[in-house]
């Protein structure tokens, strides 16, 4: 058992299906009949035990408001379950996908700021969210994102292709051109190996319609080949902000 932080199977009620992901199923629920939460099931053997309980800890002990915050886990159960603060939009990619077309520069350069607090956050605390992309943030009441999976470890094909080439852009960069995107896939319909060369050449991600020449000089910051002329989620939020300040 894990203390405080063990919810009671018996203080959850499971409304319905949300989505499904790389550990399994999450529901909408309610905790004690009151507070509105996902239920994350985590397929048995999609992670070791021992993974899984450093990562609960690792969530638990990170509270931030444009982090979504992980209330408790419940262990009673095969499968455990992760108990989160329910995101009423779901996956901010999804949604910007389906609403594309829709939004204002302010309202996407509102979201980067939003992933900038979260991540500026984590990065304070020393913390490096593995996989930060546009799929791993969800999204709230009045379009407010928050950053999310920020413990979880990913062994897809994805996460071994970004590790490649991880060497020569940072997700931060990647995010806000998914987002000014409008929720296009970033290196569409290119294999790893051509993406490793055409970034080895110097190639890098377009400037989406929607940034302006100042956001697109924003983003392309964080693509400096050299790591220490990248900058700090510290930097962005800064940077953002006063972008958002002067009305650019
Ligand atoms: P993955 O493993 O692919 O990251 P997740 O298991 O985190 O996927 O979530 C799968 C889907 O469930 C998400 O795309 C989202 O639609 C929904 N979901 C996950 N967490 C929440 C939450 N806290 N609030 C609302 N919906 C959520």
């Amino acid at each position: 058992s894990y203390g405080t932080w063990e919810i009671a199977a018996t203080s959850l009620t499971f409304i319905e299906e949300v989505g499904s992901g790389q550990f399994g199923i999450v529901h909408m629920g309610y905790w004690k009949n009151k507070y509105q939460v996902a239920i994350k099931m985590i397929r048995e053997g999609a992670m070791s035990e021992e993974d899984f309980i450093e990562e609960a800890q690792v969530m638990m002990r990170l509270s931030h408001e444009k982090l979504v915050q992980l209330y408790g886990i419940c262990t009673q159960n095969d499968p455990i379950y992760l108990i989160f603060e329910f995101m009423k939009y779901g996956s901010l990619s999804e949604y910007l996908r389906t609403k594309r077309g829709s939004f204002s520069k302010e309202t996407l350069l509102g979201m980067c700021q939003d992933v900038c607090e979260g991540m500026a956050y984590l990065e304070s605390n020393k913390f490096i969210h593995r996989d930060l992309a546009a799929r791993n943030c969800l999204i709230g009441d009045s379009q407010s994102v928050k950053v999310s999976d920020f413990g979880m470890t990913r062994l897809n094909e994805w996460v071994e292709f970004m590790t490649v080439h991880r060497l020569w852009e940072e997700f931060k960069g990647v995010l806000m051109w998914e987002v000014f995107s409008e929720g296009r896939m970033p290196y569409e319909n290119r294999s790893n190996s051509d993406v490793v060369e055409e970034l080895t050449a110097g190639f890098r991600l377009h400037k989406p319609k929607l940034a302006s020449l100042f956001i697109y000089k924003i983003m392309s910051s964080c693509w400096q080949e050299r790591p220490e002329e990248r900058p700090s989620f510290f930097d962005l939020r800064n940077e953002l902000s006063e972008l958002s300040e002067s009305g650019e």
